[in-house]
């Protein structure tokens, strides 16, 4: 993937700017980061996965796979 448009892509295709405002919709709302193997975003609290599809990030809750906690559920505190 070699990048040769004129706007720089992060992680999963998603801006930079676009990762600095995405945030877990759980109640800790949490940053999320890149899963590149899976092309997922994580939740870093609760290990909630949410879909990218055609470089959208789906951060609804109905589309989410829950961490093992659950959405929202412990994480490192
Ligand atoms: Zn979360």
């Amino acid at each position: 993937m070699t990048a040769t448009g004129a706007t720089p892509a992060g992680p999963l295709g998603l801006s930079e700017q676009l990762w600095e405002v995405l945030a877990c919709p759980c109640p800790r709302h949490e940053a999320v980061v890149p899963d590149e193997e899976h092309s997922a975003i994580r939740c870093q609290a609760c290990d909630t996965t949410f879909p990218v599809r055609d470089g959208i990030p789906v951060m609804l809750l109905d589309e989410a796979t829950p961490g093992p906690q659950g959405i929202g559920g412990a994480g490192t505190q």
